[in-house]
């Protein structure tokens, strides 16, 4: 495991990739209130990944795109750059759609919904006492709470996978039940999709699930600080990257994901800024650190479930809380997510600037308010294998 003497901020990050992105960047530091900040760069930053924003568009369904655009958003009118619509962070969250989908059967073992996803619930763990899940306004501070969840973190189990083919049969199945039966015993997540693409529902969507540990996001509007009390947590069971660097996700499972993404997002009316990776929001407070654990640091298939890519979000971590990043972190993150690294940085370095204190000051001080706030609501966190105490 590393320590925080190792932790820099990013020799290797590269910087953004065009001279806008600066400017964007530049008049983000001149906002001072950090709901608006956050809103600002948020809509910028879909500037700086253009690219990959344009292959999402290509690729998802006519459907899918009123979810796309809400990726271009220009919270702050004073933008004149005319290539996006200028909207509040509000109205971005009012252009979500979502779909009419409703249970067709609900039997002991199985639901069956509508858009033809059947939930299994044989490994379901026992039932608890409902616990309602928790977010704070980032205006003032205020801690809500509802019954239901306010977004999706996905996770791959990063177990060893054989490869996906008929002569493994035995193999795959065995090793799904094993999956199965671990995640149930440590209430480890929500959902998992086994590689075959089935759903299976292993801890109740009103309670908590052992899948963020310690964690940080915010949609704009609010923060949300150790997830497992804020978001369902859906595991696709394989490795991001396996020992061949390569993915073992199947198409199954990208299919399936696909229809519960479409399920639970309907149901909680969860907005597409709050469908994150574990990568993009698992911190380590030891070493005040991002990215403890990195599955899906990479290749998430954002278009494939009706998804803007958000991997370009300044990472709420960095601009919050100060969290720093280092280069494991950053070798393994996606483009759009080094963008994302680096805009929260810039943004962090400016705030400092404005306060009149060295960076390593600030950061010190949003630290000492992240433990304040994270405190209070600590659990036992369950350790994913991918952990870098294990990985490393
Ligand atoms: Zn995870």
């Amino acid at each position: 495991m590393k320590n925080a003497a190792s932790l820099a901020v990013g020799p290797r990050l590269r910087a953004p990739r065009r001279p806008l992105a600066q400017w964007l960047d530049w008049r983000a530091g001149a906002i001072d209130d950090p709901v608006a900040r956050l809103g600002y760069l948020r809509g910028s930053a879909a500037f700086w990944s253009r690219k990959p924003v344009r292959r999402a568009l290509r690729d998802a369904r006519v459907q899918r795109m009123s979810a796309f655009f809400a990726l271009l958003v220009l919270p702050i009118p004073m933008i004149t750059d005319g290539a996006a619509p200028r909207r509040s962070v509000e109205a971005s969250s009012k252009t979500d759609t979502f779909a009419t989908v409703w249970t067709v059967e609900n039997t002991p073992d199985h639901e069956l919904f509508s858009n033809g996803l059947r939930v299994e619930k044989r490994h379901m763990a026992a039932p608890r006492q409902a616990v309602p899940f928790q977010r704070w306004r980032l205006d003032g501070g205020n801690r809500e709470e509802k019954a239901g969840p306010y977004g999706i973190v996905f996770h791959t189990t990063e177990s060893d996978a054989a490869v996906f083919e008929e002569a493994n049969n035995r193999q795959l199945r065995r090793a799904a039940q094993g999956t199965l039966e671990f995640v149930q015993s440590q209430r480890a997540y929500h959902y998992v999709i086994d590689r075959f693409g089935r759903v299976f529902r292993t801890v109740p969507e009103n309670e908590p699930a052992n899948h963020a540990g310690d964690s940080v996001w915010s949609d704009g509007k609010y923060y949300f600080v150790n997830l497992n009390h804020s978001f369902l947590g859906v595991s696709f069971d394989g490795q991001t990257r396996g020992a061949d660097g390569r993915s073992s996700i199947t198409e199954p499972q990208v299919a399936s994901a696909t229809l519960l993404t479409e399920i639970l997002r309907a149901r909680y009316r969860i907005p597409a800024v709050n469908c994150v990776t574990h990568a993009q929001v698992s911190v380590n407070p030891r070493n005040m650190g991002v990215g403890y654990h990195t599955d899906w640091a990479a290749g998430f298939p954002f278009g494939r479930l009706g998804l803007p890519v958000n991997y370009w979000t300044p990472l709420p971590a960095i601009t919050l809380f100060g969290f720093k990043f280092d280069d494991y972190y950053a070798n393994l993150a996606a483009d759009e997510l080094q963008d994302g690294i680096s805009a929260g940085e810039t943004m962090l370095r400016q705030a400092a600037t404005r306060r009149g204190v060295t960076t390593a000051v600030y950061r010190r001080t949003l630290a000492k308010q992240f433990r304040e706030v994270a405190d209070p609501h600590r659990y036992v966190n369950f350790t994913e294998p991918e952990s870098r105490s294990t990985n490393r």
